[in-house]
């Protein structure tokens, strides 16, 4: 039966291929491809599993004390039943062989597909049998693991390997880690869907850095679609197609064809200039989470790196900190990579929905911080661990050496702050000066994402050499709208008045002081909004390096100065969207 789900569209393009479902069990389990060479052993280690558990089974009920109630024994006799149901390991190889699902992701899978056959009973007394099957389930895995040594790392981490599926396959979730989404950065998903998440949420942004369709938000979809179904995930719309008829697959293979020629046609401007009609220079710097990026930056005709997201390196690692020394390595090879093109690197934003343990939102939510958004985030975490964050400088300042690199700081909300970062800078160079290390000149920038920085702007701006702003945080923090909540998502709205004013005098006041600008969230790389961020008279825009063309072609269409001349009814209007469309329409029409 085909059916539709709705969520909040991350990243564009359409993708169709089968659902694979990562269910999130109770236990820790791994979930990766195997070599089609591998799919015996791991039925063998199944099959371990199973007959590990039958023989525990056994022994507790040949221990049954006499006086046990009846309905133990009975108990035990189901538990037995269903493990040698064929429904359910015989079953699990179809998943082995078929889709090279590892022994625990087939069984996990196979347990997700008969719980729904539970679920649909109509007899309460074997529905109630769910609850059984999941407990041999269980009992499979935990002797599985116990037979391996040891738990794998991740829950939801699909570990890739190079996989020979013919289908593409997309990826649905609850929910996913920022930590675990970065493993898929390598992986061999064409799309992800998730019921969890904002627009702008980390695992959102991570989807976008990969340029593959992904819709967030769905809140049931990893409920409502099974393992196998086909599926087509339209980035534009948010929307999921389940099981589509072969008419509205037509229609959407048409639609990804015509996404592709329209890529390939906007590829073509990767060596032109971004520069307007009016004869201004724009940069298009690149936001990237590992060195590896800065490939696809320069690829893209990126003018240097505005943003690298470093928290990105001190993820997956259970909690065994990079020291300085590799991530002077990280950020040297990013450096290098870039060619002499500037590179900005910005100090740990761990905290809110990046934690460093593999936590998801949800987890957050329900376990961990009471508001993690507003805890030891960023500048606050790195003050509050000095050594780490003078080891983090060290390796930047000293990747100084070998090009241009500029340091920001995200989360800057008092002046405090920066009085200790610059002491922990001359603190930083006086070592490294004392211990031979080669650096130059880093120019130093915070981050303006909490309204106060916006407000305060004027004080802060003589201590610094520049500003980028956050419009991501600066929206869910004017907002008071947490960005990772599908909950109020619709409430995200970077077209609010106040917003457009923060952003507005932010870029005004810098400018009017000499100091450069730029604005490195979402809206830098969303099309919609360069007549509006040109119009503030912004000059620097840092995006995924696969949002460059798009923002280009709208820069070389743009005359900034025409544009200025119509920010102020914007600016005053109690609808700037509405405002801008009809403004830049009609300026469109007059040119
Ligand atoms: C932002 O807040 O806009 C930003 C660029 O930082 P991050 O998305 O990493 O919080
Ligand atoms: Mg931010």
């Amino acid at each position: 039966m085909s059916f539709q789900v709705f969520g909040i569209p991350v990243s564009r393009g359409v993708a169709i291929g089968r659902a694979v479902l990562v269910a999130s069990s109770r236990l820790d389990v791994a979930h990766y491809f195997i070599q089609s060479g591998e799919a015996d052993s791991e039925i063998a280690r199944l099959g371990r599993g199973r007959d590990a558990v039958a023989r525990e089974l056994q022994s507790i009920k040949d221990d049954l004390p006499g006086d046990a109630p009846q309905e133990l024994a009975a108990l035990l006799d189901v538990h037995q039943m269903l493990l040698h149901d064929e429904a359910l390991i015989e079953a699990a190889h179809h998943w082995i062989l078929e889709r090279h699902y590892n022994a625990e992701w087939a069984l996990s899978a196979q347990l997700e597909v008969l719980a729904r056959q539970f679920d649909e009973m109509d007899d309460d007394y074997l529905r109630e049998r769910k609850a059984d099957l999941e407990q041999v389930v269980e009992r499979i895995l935990a002797a599985m693991v116990a037979q391996q040594g040891k738990v794998p790392a991740g829950t939801a981490a699909v570990v890739q390997r190079d996989f020979g599926g013919e289908d593409p396959l997309l990826l649905v979730a609850a929910d996913i880690a920022p930590a675990d989404m970065m493993q898929f950065k390598r992986s061999v998903f064409q799309g992800f869907i998730t019921d969890i998440g904002g627009k702008t949420s980390h695992t959102a942004i991570v989807a976008r850095s990969m340029d593959i369709p992904a819709v967030v938000g769905t809140r049931e979809a990893s409920r409502l679609i099974r393992q196998d179904d086909w599926v087509i995930i339209d980035g534009d719309a948010g929307t999921v197609i389940v099981n589509p008829s072969p008419i509205v697959l037509e229609e959407y293979r048409f639609r990804q064809r015509q996404a592709e020629l329209e890529r390939a046609r906007l590829a073509r401007l990767r060596h032109t200039p971004a520069i307007t009609l009016d004869g201004q220079r724009i940069e298009l710097h690149a936001n990237i989470e590992l060195p590896a990026d800065a490939a696809s930056a320069v690829d893209a005709g990126a003018t240097g790196v505005g943003l690298f997201r470093t928290e990105f390196l001190f993820m997956n690692r259970d909690g065994d900190l990079p020291g300085e020394e590799e991530q002077f390595e990280a950020y040297r090879a990013a450096v290098e990579a870039m060619r002499g093109m500037p590179v900005t690197i910005r100090t740990v934003d761990v905290g809110a929905d990046k934690p460093l343990e593999r936590l998801t939102i949800a987890e957050l939510r329900h376990e961990h911080v009471l508001n993690p958004a507003m805890g030891l985030r960023a500048i606050r975490w790195s003050l509050a661990e000095p050594s780490m964050f003078r080891q983090q400088l060290r390796a930047i300042y000293r990747a100084s050496a070998f090009g241009k690199v500029r340091l920001l700081v995200p989360m800057v909300a008092h002046l405090g702050e920066l009085r200790q970062i610059h002491e922990v800078i001359k603190r930083v160079q006086q070592q490294l000066t004392d211990a031979g290390q080669a650096f130059t000149a880093v120019e130093l920038g915070v981050m303006i994402e909490v309204p106060a920085a916006a407000v305060m702007l004027p004080l802060m701006l003589p201590h610094v050499d520049f500003i980028s702003i956050g419009t991501n945080d600066l929206i869910q923090y004017t907002l008071a709208i947490d960005r990772a909540d599908e909950s109020v998502a619709h409430l995200y709205d970077p077209w609010h008045p106040a917003v457009l004013q923060l952003i507005a005098s932010s870029i005004r006041q810098a400018q009017g002081v000499g100091k450069s600008v730029s604005v490195c969230g979402e809206m830098a790389g969303d099309a919609a909004f360069t007549d509006l961020l040109l119009a503030m008279g912004l000059t620097s825009f840092s995006m995924h390096p696969s949002q460059i063309p798009s923002v280009k072609q709208r820069i070389l269409r743009a005359d900034m100065g025409r544009l200025s001349g119509l920010l102020p009814p914007i600016l005053a209007s109690g609808d700037p969207q509405r405002e801008a469309e009809l403004v830049f329409r009609q300026a469109v029409r007059l040119h």
